[in-house]
């Protein structure tokens, strides 16, 4: 089958990943093969590929954001069967042991492996994974559209999960791309009052159309005082700004991977119980209640598609934030 592989980390520039002909790997018991039909091209993609994460294994084939169809199901598999159409996020194994795993919090599980990071991912004709580790897709989703649901949906979500959001509060969304544009349309649905923050024009008009009733920048203070701040943004001065926005009790929760640092602040802004925190990655749990509200309510997922083989020019476009929208691979030809 073929896949496009990364054999050396490389700037996004000097087309690191090459198309291959590679084994179809082999199906275990609890095992299902998919035939991937389109693949989302996330940053973490792109920090892997150019060596910013360190790799455990090479060579790799990236991509965590994996739409497709059952193709092969093992003896022991029990929730899916062949022709189903199936999604495959981040999440790929846990030790089941540990006591993260044990108590609800397989997401820290430090055995933990990852698709398209520790094992082969989704830009390839085909994958093989545990059933334990794959979703339905919703049929009001095309392949393309369910795309960014499996890892900007997903995270996006445990960022409104960690943050406490409870239906009705205000919540403040600080940068809006594409985890912030399906986290809006989660907290409308809870009945939230969203404030966003935003540099770019574009994106406040569309987190006014996707039902924002403030939109500003970081620095401007909304008009009311919020119960939660999640910060999308990778600039660690917002999670200050922020703590001036949320009210006694409020919390303010990073939901990236990377930030830059947190400048000082006096006490008195973390005083009257606010609290900071982090998001790191998400349980099945988190992906199967937010599949769950994105079958109950059509989200808008805005995508741009490139096929498969212009993958290369698709992480220079998401290095240099000059794509419309959450770019999905179309892999099947
Ligand atoms: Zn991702
Ligand atoms: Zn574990």
């Amino acid at each position: 089958m073929y896949a496009w592989t990364l054999h050396q980390p490389q700037r996004a520039e000097q087309n690191p990943l090459q198309k291959m002909d590679i084994p179809v790997p082999s199906c275990g018991k609890r095992d299902l093969k998919v035939n991937i039909s389109a693949c989302g091209v996330c940053h973490t993609d792109l920090h892997i590929v150019e060596g910013e994460l360190d790799l455990p294994v090479l060579p790799l084939v990236p991509g965590h954001q994996i739409v497709g169809l059952v193709a092969e199901v093992g003896e022991q598999v029990r929730r899916f069967s062949l022709g189903d159409r199936v999604g495959i996020a981040w999440l790929n194994q846990t030790c089941g042991a540990c006591e993260y795993c044990q108590r609800e919090r397989e997401n820290l599980c430090p055995e933990a492996q990852f698709t398209g990071y520790h094992v082969n991912g989704g830009f390839a004709e085909a994958i093989v994974i545990d059933e334990r580790y794959v979703y339905a897709i919703p049929d009001n989703y095309d392949d393309f559209q369910a795309a960014p649901l499996l890892c900007a949906g997903i995270v996006g979500f445990r960022a409104l999960r960690v943050a406490g959001v409870q239906p009705g509060e205000r919540v403040g969304l600080y940068g809006f791309g594409a985890s912030a544009h399906l986290a809006i349309q989660v907290l409308t649905h809870w009945n939230c009052e969203t404030y966003v923050f935003s540099r770019g024009s574009h994106h406040r008009k569309l987190a006014q159309k996707l039902g924002a009733v403030w939109t500003g920048q970081a620095g401007n203070r909304p008009p009311k005082p919020l119960h939660r701040a999640i910060i999308y943004a990778p600039a660690g001065w917002i999670m200050v700004e922020a703590l001036k926005d949320v009210a006694p009790g409020g919390v303010v929760t990073s939901g990236g991977i990377h930030m830059s640092p947190i400048p000082q602040f006096p006490y008195s802004l973390l005083w009257e119980e606010r609290c900071l925190n982090s998001v790191a990655h998400a349980t099945r749990t988190d992906g199967e209640d937010f599949m769950a509200i994105a079958a109950a309510r059509t989200m808008i997922t805005e995508v741009e598609i490139f096929p498969c083989d212009e993958i290369n020019q698709v992480l220079v476009l998401l290095k240099e934030s000059k794509l419309k929208a959450a770019a999905v691979l179309k892999v099947k030809a």
